[in-house]
């Protein structure tokens, strides 16, 4: 849990207060911390190139506010997964080298041409779709190749990697622009996997001589310059989430989320709360009722029980146990400790910031800080603050 010097910043609460009545939540995007955080990646980096993966409409938090951030802090190159988010990307940015990392679905060259974005090969035979279009169009196309050093996933095999590199005839017909490969346990800076996948990337890649490289992600950034080759590929990190499995985070959060309080009551010991009964009130309880549920990416798994303690938010700085749990639109927490003024029907208690992070709120939930950005719902009230 990372705590900033000023956990509650003043333009927060401004923005909090310019809310229209009927909003039930707040998604607040601080565009500075997303600045703050590609700065720190970048600098960490250089002199590689520090791309932004945007895929996902920017992890959740809104692709076109993203870039337009990070496009003027001189980031040239940005990483989709799909073509659609190429297409939509480019429709906004004319300048970027856009990559879809999730390559050439068949028949789709045609479309990467028009949006002027390059597919991330990721098999003989996309490469072999790829060189034919582009003889076909009389054009050698940009595209990046993916090789794979351990996820088997997407990429090239060593096998085929070594294929590719004897087939001048295929590698003549477009531009290879990069060569790129993921790491597998890159959040893990002892696990030696890491150390075999850059030697095998390294012996790879010197095949395609003078051709750009690229192996880091966020995690990939923080293991040291020998994982930054010449492009590094940070999406993660630019929107606070962990990037490192251990350790503080050196991110900082870019999502401050809060919810509107609908009811505020008193409940009596020995009554639950919420379905199933899963939490029986051990003293008199003021139960803060706040409009966001699952519905809303807050995860059911998160709920609290009599076994189990589930998430909490806050109120000011106090702090709210979540009880029983998580419903569709609604959740219920524990505001007896905060003083009453605290947490009053209307106002807004904060679910995720610098106090529960998303990576918090992932860890109750038994899963990781991606998913609890990538599934941010839409009723939330998006604001996007610049400090
Ligand atoms: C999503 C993705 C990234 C970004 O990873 P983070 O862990 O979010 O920094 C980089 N490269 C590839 C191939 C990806 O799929």
């Amino acid at each position: 849990m990372t705590l900033m010097a000023e956990p509650f910043p003043a333009r927060i609460t401004q923005s909090l207060a310019e809310t229209p009545a009927q909003a039930t939540g707040v998604a607040l995007i601080r565009l500075g911390a997303l600045r703050r955080n590609y700065r720190k990646l970048r600098d960490l980096a250089a002199p590689a190139e520090t791309a932004a993966v945007v895929k996902a409409n920017a992890y959740g938090l809104g692709a076109a506010g993203a870039f337009r951030v990070l496009q003027a802090e001189g980031c040239r190159t940005a990483f989709v997964a799909t073509p659609s988010e190429a297409q939509e990307l480019r429709g906004i940015f004319p300048q970027p080298a856009i990559y879809a990392l999730s390559g050439l679905l068949p028949g789709t060259a045609p479309l990467f041409e028009e949006a002027a974005a390059r597919p991330v090969l990721s098999s003989l035979d996309e490469v072999a779709e790829w060189a034919a279009y582009c003889k076909g169009r009389g054009k050698p196309l940009p595209a990046a190749v993916h090789i794979d050093t351990g996820m088997s996933r997407l990429g090239l095999p060593e096998a085929q990697t070594r294929q590719l590199a004897r087939m001048p005839e295929l590698l003549s017909a477009f531009s290879l622009c990069l060569i790129v490969s993921h790491l597998v346990c890159g959040d893990e800076a002892d696990n030696s996997k890491n150390e075999e996948q850059l030697a095998l990337f390294a012996a790879l890649t010197s095949l395609f001589p003078g051709v750009p490289r690229s192996l880091a992600n966020s995690a990939g950034i923080l293991l040291g310059p020998r994982f930054h080759f010449d492009l590094t590929r940070p999406g993660i990190g630019l929107y606070g989430g962990r990037p490192n499995a251990g350790g503080t985070n050196p991110m900082e959060p870019v999502l401050w989320l809060f919810g509107r309080a609908v009811e505020v009551a008193w409940a009596e010991a020995g009554q639950t709360v919420g379905y199933s009964a899963t939490q029986a009130l051990k003293r008199r309880t003021r139960i803060a009722t706040v409009a966001a549920g699952y519905a809303d990416g807050y995860f059911r798994a998160a709920s609290s029980s009599d076994g189990r303690e589930g998430a909490a938010a806050y109120a000011g700085e106090y702090r709210l146990p979540l009880l029983g749990r998580v419903s569709m639109d609604l959740l219920t927490f524990d505001a007896t400790d905060a003083p009453e003024e605290a947490v009053r029907r209307g106002g807004f208690i904060e679910l995720l910031g610098a106090r529960v992070t998303v990576d918090d709120l992932a860890e109750r939930a038994g899963t990781i800080g991606y998913e609890v950005l990538t599934s941010l719902g839409r009723r939330y009230h998006r604001v996007y603050v610049d400090e």
